[in-house]
């Protein structure tokens, strides 16, 4: 661990904004000049070339259901397979047909991966989880409501593993670029960031929980060499807005994707307004192979 102390503050006074002194004291890695690209595969590298997709169901559900949602991203020519088995939510109340399937989703995130030569994202809750994760998955998610849980973040960090880091609704940037910051001291700097949505006082639409933050994307790639990702399924919680903020957020200069999807979204044990089902998916896909093209880049 290196030396966190820091003399010489100009700036003492509270601030949600990056300051001056941030920039030279505080948040020094993540500022460096130097272009980061986080290479996931052979294949498969978040930079300012290709867009990687992240797609799949809210939870890992049942082996079915994953394997399903596997073969929709093969015939699309998409990765990275998204699957929780270990799943916060915001109520302690679970539909019948869902519990977290914990090892069990595991073990068939395994399976898929085999099967399909996919790549693997799956969210870590709990520090007891990691050593089980890490045996399967090829990239580690925070989710927003562990931005700041410093512990999960140095022992995630220590894995040396690709790491997605979501913004938490309601963090500044300067918030989450401290937390991307516990993550780099431990040396691992496979960092990948996430907008994901923010609270905002109003909402347009009763459906959709947080706003995406496309000035965000803007912001973070104006400030750090890191790849920075969007995530347009949680941020509208309403697949008919899935497709807009897709393209948008390619054109903001997002490196990458996550797209919830699932065959029947009105089945989806959690959120199943926002998953888009496999015929939105593939047409989302191939539209955004065309916008990408525009600016150089692939979706793979
Ligand atoms: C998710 O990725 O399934 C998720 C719960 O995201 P967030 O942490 O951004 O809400
Ligand atoms: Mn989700």
């Amino acid at each position: 661990m290196k030396n966190r102390f820091i003399k010489n503050l100009t700036n003492k006074q509270p601030t949600k904004d990056i300051t001056s002194d941030d920039l030279k004291f505080k948040i020094p890695i993540i500022t460096s000049k130097r272009n980061i690209e986080v290479k996931i595969d052979e294949k498969t590298t978040f930079n300012n070339k290709s867009i990687p997709i992240i797609a799949g169901p809210n939870g890992v559900e049942s082996r079915e259901l994953i394997f399903k949602v596997g073969k929709l991203l093969k015939k699309n020519k998409i990765r990275i397979l998204r699957g929780h088995a270990y799943k916060p939510l915001t109520f302690p109340y679970r539909s019948k047909q869902y519990s977290e399937t914990k090892s069990q989703g595991m073990d068939w995130l395994d399976e898929v991966k085999k099967y399909l030569k996919l790549l693997i994202v799956t969210e870590v809750t709990e520090i007891k989880y990691l050593q089980r994760i890490c045996n399967t998955a090829d990239i580690l998610q925070i989710g927003s409501r562990n931005m700041q849980n410093l512990e999960l973040l140095q022992e995630v960090a220590k894995t040396n593993k690709p790491i997605i880091l979501k913004r938490h609704f309601g963090a500044s940037l300067r918030d989450m670029l401290g937390a991307a910051e516990h993550i780099l001291l431990e040396g691992n700097e496979k960092l990948i960031l996430c907008e994901r949505g923010i609270t905002a006082p109003h909402t347009h639409r009763n459906t959709s929980r947080f706003i995406l933050d496309i000035q965000a994307i803007v912001a973070l790639k104006e400030l750090i060499k890191y790849p920075v990702i969007s995530d347009p399924s949680h941020a509208s919680f309403w697949a008919p807005w899935v497709p807009a903020l897709t393209y948008a957020s390619i054109s903001a200069g997002a490196n990458g994707l996550i797209i919830e999807t699932h065959p029947t979204p009105s089945k989806s044990a959690v959120d199943p307004l926002q998953p888009l089902n496999f015929k939105q998916f593939s047409v989302l896909i191939k539209k955004s192979r065309k916008l990408a093209k525009i600016y150089q880049k692939k979706i793979i």
